[in-house]
């Protein structure tokens, strides 16, 4: 996967600033693969969304991911450190478009969910019930009990490991031990939205000191950029 050039970068935090979060991974996911139709990336496993945008992300910014987490037991922020490789480790081969796998358990026909399931259920109060409910394609999911939806819960992550990015995590100060979820577009977005400001600030910097247009400075390296910048004395 290819790193997106700067202004390429500035056109997406542009298109997506107004957006709902999941439109958001929507155009991320169309940037980072162009092979896909446009039109198929909404109705694509979650897991194929996510391994592309971890891939982008990749490209654009590294593997290495700092974050935290503040602890739900004592409040602790907790930093931490993730590689893109070993998050990409549970996929298995990427989903195709069009791809319409689904599986049998617990006497339901599931399908794994996509952007656009997420969409429809993200008012109801019980999204992750009604996210089920809307995935099913035989059966009713209404009349499980726990140890079904559980075994339901696990198939689905078999079927589509990248869908759920949960993250074990054990707090250093009150021992408690707790899973997070990663967001995978969220993160992208957060970055992009830094480099995006980044890069403006260099070229409001560089047009007022040589009067370069935005295409000009963006066309440059960014070693070049930042060589011209260092020129120009501290911001
Ligand atoms: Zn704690």
């Amino acid at each position: 996967m290819r790193a997106l050039p700067g202004s390429e970068m500035l056109s997406l935090w542009e298109r997506g600033a107004a957006r709902h979060a999941l439109d958001r991974s929507a155009l991320l996911a169309a940037a980072a693969r162009p092979d896909w139709p446009a039109e198929d990336i909404a109705d694509l496993p979650l897991g194929a969304i996510n391994a592309s945008l971890l891939q982008l992300r990749m490209a654009c910014f590294g593997p290495r991911i700092d974050g935290h987490a503040d602890c739900p037991a004592c409040g602790e922020r907790l930093a931490l450190a993730l590689d893109v490789h070993e998050l990409l480790g549970a996929a298995c081969e990427h989903d195709a478009p069009g791809s319409t796998r689904g599986i049998e358990v617990a006497g339901l026909h599931v399908r794994a969910p996509t952007l656009r399931d997420l969409a429809a259920v993200a008012h109801e109060a019980d999204a992750a019930r009604a996210l089920l409910t809307h995935c099913t394609l035989a059966g009713d999911a209404s009349q499980l009990d726990d140890a079904a939806l559980q075994a339901v819960e696990q198939g689905l992550d078999a079927l589509d490991p990248l869908a759920d990015l949960a993250l074990a995590l054990q707090c250093v100060a009150c021992g408690h031990a707790d899973l997070v979820q990663l967001d995978a577009g969220q993160l992208m977005w957060d970055e992009l939205e830094a480099q995006a400001l980044r890069l403006l600030r260099e070229v409001h910097l560089l047009a007022s000191a040589y009067g370069w247009s935005e295409a000009q400075i963006l066309a440059l390296t960014p070693a070049r950029r930042a060589s011209y910048l260092a020129m120009t004395g501290p911001p």
